[in-house]
């Protein structure tokens, strides 16, 4: 398996090298190891992530490592993406002066709030988690009138504090996996939930059984932000993977698809 989300210590909120990483994938005998790391331009995200003018020496960076792994580990290079309306034609002007693997594309901020930090308030519970599910899938569903994304990084974030969409908030999700495969997007399954306080995968495996019904593909990411994450609970990942009826995984290389064993 490939783990396609992990960052690296340019964001300012992980830790450990590049190399370690990679060291951590060979060791638990990934094929391949994909580097998504935070691109915000939001004033409240900035410092949580790499600033525009070092893109292009990051993309160099995991260019020379994996350089220096070929034949060991497949090694790649991509950006998660925070999506704000505001910012979406810089992002583009700035993913398109590099030559990426994968772009992932996130909802983290709700009106200027990081929701999912341990420091915001609906961390403390003290937001109605039907206005936080309402305004998310808003801004989710704006994002996917974009282009400039492959993959939907972490679907349904906001339980992470384990307070779960109310019903309708449930079915908004059903309805914008469909926009999701109108759209020929991928949808990544990120394993990061089971260390938080609702155990589970982003998205639930309910939803990820609708993305196998749906025929959507997907990738499997940690959200590693040490380098002993990588790879994290990539067996139970699997397991939900194959109950869904997923038989092969999707691969990106220089923005083009290609099929991965699973
Ligand atoms: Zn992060
Ligand atoms: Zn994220």
């Amino acid at each position: 398996m490939i783990d396609y989300h992990v960052h690296t210590s340019l964001c300012n909120h992980a830790t450990g090298t590049m190399e370690q990483y990679v060291r951590t994938a060979v060791a638990k005998g990934l094929s391949g190891i994909c580097f998504l790391d935070h691109l915000t331009l939001q004033e409240a995200g900035r410092a949580n992530a790499m600033s525009p003018q070092e893109v292009p020496m990051y993309v160099e960076a995991v260019r020379r490592l994996a350089r220096q792994y070929r034949g060991r580990i497949s090694i790649r290079v991509g950006l998660e993406v925070d999506f704000s309306p505001h910012h979406v034609d810089r992002c583009i002007e700035i993913i398109n002066t590099v030559d990426l693997d994968v772009v992932g594309s996130s909802v983290h901020f709700i009106d200027g709030e990081d929701v999912v930090s341990r420091r915001s308030a609906w961390s403390r519970g003290e937001l109605s988690p039907d206005a936080v599910y309402t305004k998310y899938l808003g801004v989710l569903d704006s994002m996917l009138d974009y282009d400039y994304f492959d993959v939907v990084c972490h679907l349904d974030l906001p339980k992470k504090f384990n307070r779960r969409p109310s019903p309708s908030a449930a079915q908004g999700f059903r309805e914008l996996l469909e926009k999701i495969r109108e759209k020929n997007l991928v949808v990544e399954l990120n394993t990061s939930g089971f260390h938080y306080p609702v155990r589970e995968t982003f998205p639930s495996p309910e939803l990820l059984g609708r993305c196998a019904r749906l025929r959507v593909p997907v990738v499997v990411g940690s959200d590693a932000h040490a380098p002993e994450s990588v790879g994290r609970d990539f067996d139970r990942a699997r397991d939900l993977l194959d109950a869904a009826g997923y038989r092969h995984l999707t691969g990106f290389s220089h923005r083009q698809r290609e099929a991965v064993l699973l």
